[in-house]
């Protein structure tokens, strides 16, 4: 897995009621669900329960899904629209080559699912015998070098991507990699719910090689070796929070002298089987790969080949047969995300070719989907947050002259994109037809491998974008220093174009505050206006931040979900500073409009009651147990209930606006509020 820096409003991997109430006409006219509240709670003792309250003791998730909500609703009628869209395509004659074709085609060779049955596991078979045949620890390194070219290379984390420390250039990473759970403390934990997923995982393991020719006996041994040996690469990893400090995870190495940590890999002969030629690498961990140059040899030969076909079969899962993808589901779906059957085939596919062509289909979803009027709305507001949060940095009791002035300089900065990106990437040479996902996922999967490889050495594209424009999500890219908006979240509840402010500015605009505050969270506040990760701040600036920062972990240590699990306020504290802040920095920004300068109520709510309803219903989602105990483990995101609870807390226009007083539980006294920006 990719360790990006970027910080996201929501977990994507995750991804996350609107309610309809519209006109004849389509437009909407009740932007806040009333019946959904539970006004028998008190709002200062728990705003979440009293805005959305009735909605969650009576939601009920689809069986499918792992969570339902704010962010699934949007991207389950986003999935709706791209599954129209395929549907409409693939049944067209396109021209070959064009973008109808080829996303009509991928979706179609996917959906034929008696295909995919009849071939059962025969399309890997030739990359499992290559593992077979691997007689010692350098051809293995080689057998993993040589795979990065068609997608199926493993033993580095390697991507291309800016080099922080000078953010206009590409170059080659390396990051920790090597683990099949979500990261190393699963591999450690002695609670029941951790050793209940071990205890899965290694008999999803066996079961892969069962079904694969091995006879049970020697499958249940080799999946117990495997666990041995992701353990013993478990103990050299860093953990969620430690990933967190962008100079710890900086370590640029001439590729000579990295040679030197690890004697046993021929890195020259690994990077000329990649393809790469470079002379320097930033290593992310360099701990991981002394740990690995160790292993290698250290462990048989034998459980490192399996744990290469275990790790091949286990990813090539959803393009093999039934039987493949029921096994595959069952560990990963149900036990590890609590959903209880598989999604239909279209959705699934639906999602797979937003996932590999993402910016072909993107360019038919936004012809449809969205409209310059949203884009210039959202502009608008951009520039209205921007302006506010300038006021707000050169009005900073705590921070001097010259650290405000280089803030102010990396606000005026930021690239703003919204909707789609201006220049659409290039697929020429992907190929797909609509006989053979297998060789359509392998076109695809070549593809980003030589457009990633074209960047080593060269100048930064900063055009590009890093999401797809359905996608229900935004992000803050510290590198480029953007804020990024894709088309797919531009809709209600977070924005809606017949809204009142209230709606917008407690929706939008604190989703667009959260991402611009991320430019100074914990990591962001490191980058410069260019995007390169140097100290701008005068020590003791930094030191009165993080003091204050400090105050605000110590308020999310506190909170608690599934009976008494802590969130980490460490792991959730830029996103929490993006949260508190964003929140304030709308409501601000809210007040410039005459809604918020006037006291006219609308269904009964004043402006300032709408605009903290508004907050508070983007965040109604709610998870099955399984998410939530692995978000706890790793999502630097805090539960909902949190996010609308918790910038609350530190909100004195809040406690007017509900009348909060001391001794309600979310109240906190003036000194002990969180504001730092
Ligand atoms: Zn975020």
């Amino acid at each position: 897995m990719k360790l990006t820096r970027w910080a996201w409003i929501a977990m994507p991997a995750l991804m996350l009621t609107a309610c309809k109430h519209k006109t004849e006409e389509g437009k909407r006219t009740i932007f806040l669900d009333k019946a959904g509240m539970d006004t028998t709670a008190k709002p200062g003792d728990n705003f979440f329960e009293y805005a959305n309250g009735t909605w969650f003791k009576t939601v009920k998730i689809p069986a499918s899904e792992s969570g339902w909500g704010s962010f699934y609703t949007v991207d389950d009628d986003n999935v709706k629209h791209l599954h129209e869209i395929l549907e409409d395509v693939s049944k067209q004659s396109n021209a070959a080559d064009s973008k109808e074709q080829k996303v009509g085609d991928l979706y179609k060779s996917g959906m034929d699912t008696a295909a995919l049955d009849k071939l059962d596991y025969t399309p890997i078979k030739p990359i499992l015998a290559k593992i077979g045949a691997v007689k010692d620890y350098q051809g293995l390194v080689s057998l993993a070098a040589d795979g990065y070219k068609t997608g199926d290379g493993f033993l580095f984390g390697f991507y291309v991507s800016a080099d922080d420390r000078k953010s206009s250039m590409n170059i080659p990473h390396f990051d920790q990699t090597g683990l099949s759970l979500p990261e190393r403390d699963y591999y450690f934990k002695t609670d029941s719910a951790s050793k209940k997923i071990r205890d899965e995982f290694v008999k999803y393991i066996a079961k892969l090689f069962t079904m694969t020719g091995t006879d049970a006996t020697t499958a249940a041994k080799k999946a117990d070796a495997i666990l041995k040996l992701e353990t013993a690469i478990a103990g050299s990893h860093l953990t969620p929070v430690e990933l967190r400090d962008p100079v710890k995870n900086y370590n640029k190495f001439a590729v000579t002298d990295f040679q030197r940590h690890v004697p046993d890999i021929d890195l020259k002969d690994a990077f000329m089987r990649m393809g790469l030629k470079t002379d320097t690498i930033l290593v992310g961990q360099p701990g991981y790969y002394a740990a690995l140059d160790g292993l290698l040899k250290s462990k048989p030969i034998d459980v490192w080949k399996d744990k290469a076909c275990f790790n091949e079969i286990d990813g090539s899962a959803s393009i093999l047969s039934k039987r493949f993808r029921d096994a595959h589901f069952q560990f990963w779906n149900k036990n590890l995300y609590g959903e209880k059957v598989q999604k239909p085939r279209w959705k699934i596919m639906s999602q797979t070719v937003d996932g590999g062509l993402g910016e072909l289909l993107g360019q038919l979803y936004v012809e449809k989907y969205f409209t310059p009027d949203a884009k210039k709305r959202m502009l608008d507001l951009v520039n209205n947050l921007i302006s506010v949060y300038h006021d707000r940095i050169e009005k900073l009791d705590w921070m001097g002259p010259e650290t405000k002035k280089q803030a102010l300089a990396k606000l005026a900065a930021f690239t703003k994109k919204i909707g789609y990106p201006d220049k659409w990437k290039d697929y020429s040479d992907v190929h797909i037809n609509a006989d053979s996902f297998f060789a359509n996922e392998r076109s695809i999967e070549m593809h980003n491998y030589r457009r990633m490889m074209a960047k080593v050495g060269k100048p930064v594209d900063r055009s590009e974008w890093g999401m797809t424009p359905p996608t229900v999500n935004a992000y803050y890219n510290p590198t480029y220093n953007e804020i990024v908006f894709p088309a797919g979240i531009l809709q209600f509840p977070f924005f809606d174009n017949d809204a009142d402010d209230a709606i917008n500015y407690g929706g939008i605009g604190a989703v667009i505050g959260h991402e611009m505050t991320h430019g100074f969270d914990d990591q962001g506040r490191q980058y410069d206006k260019d995007g390169n990760l140097k100290d701008w701040w005068t020590k003791d600036d930094a030191d009165k931040f993080k003091k204050k920062v400090q105050v605000m972990i110590d308020q999310y240590n506190q909170y608690t979900v599934l009976n008494g699990l802590h969130v980490n306020g460490q792991l959730t504290q830029g996103e929490n500073l993006a949260d508190i802040g964003g929140l304030a920095i709308a409501y601000q920004a809210f007040k410039n409009t005459s809604e918020g300068k006037s006291d006219q109520k609308i269904g009964g709510l004043t402006p300032d009651q709408r605009f903290f309803m508004s907050w508070a219903q983007i965040w109604r989602v709610k998870n099955t147990d399984e998410v939530m105990r692995m978000r706890i483990n790793l999502d630097p995101h805090s539960p909902e209930l949190y996010r609308t609870n918790g910038p609350l807390s530190n909100m004195p226009a809040f406690y007017k606006a509900f009348g909060v007083k001391p001794g309600d539980k979310m109240y906190r006294d003036g000194k002990d509020m969180v504001k730092v920006w």
